[in-house]
């Protein structure tokens, strides 16, 4: 079973998603630009959270019913929510370093426009 659903797009008018069933394997595929090298895009992750909001075409929302029903799966929820975990870990762990980044540079301007000792030249 294949289904090829349009996401909207901020560029152009739509992608394509597409859910690939076959041989007990989902593929989901995206004609984005990132979908082409094979990066996570937003058109899939939203599709694949079933946001319908994003479906350039709403006479679609059947359709994206019908994979999300094939998409409640353990093995494929298991894989989904490692990367939603891991993702959420990674994003706050770079919030902690660009919060560090932040007050390192905001110190460091304040000796320099304080002035740092030099007595010992
Ligand atoms: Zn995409």
């Amino acid at each position: 079973m294949k289904v090829i659903l349009k996401s909207k797009s901020s560029f152009s008018h739509y992608y394509n998603v597409t859910f690939d069933f076959y041989d007990g394997k989902i593929r989901i595929l995206c004609d984005c630009p990132h979908g082409d090298w094979k990066r996570v895009c937003k058109h899939r992750l939203a599709l694949i959270a079933g946001d319908k909001s994003m479906l350039y075409d709403r006479r679609e929302s059947d359709q994206l019913d019908a994979v999300l029903a094939r998409l409640k799966n353990p093995e494929f929820d298991l894989v989904l929510r490692a990367y939603y975990q891991k993702l959420a870990i990674l994003e706050k762990q770079k919030k902690t370093r660009d919060e560090g980044i932040k007050e390192l540079n905001y110190d460091f301007g304040f000796r320099l426009a304080e002035g740092i000792s030099i007595s010992q030249s």
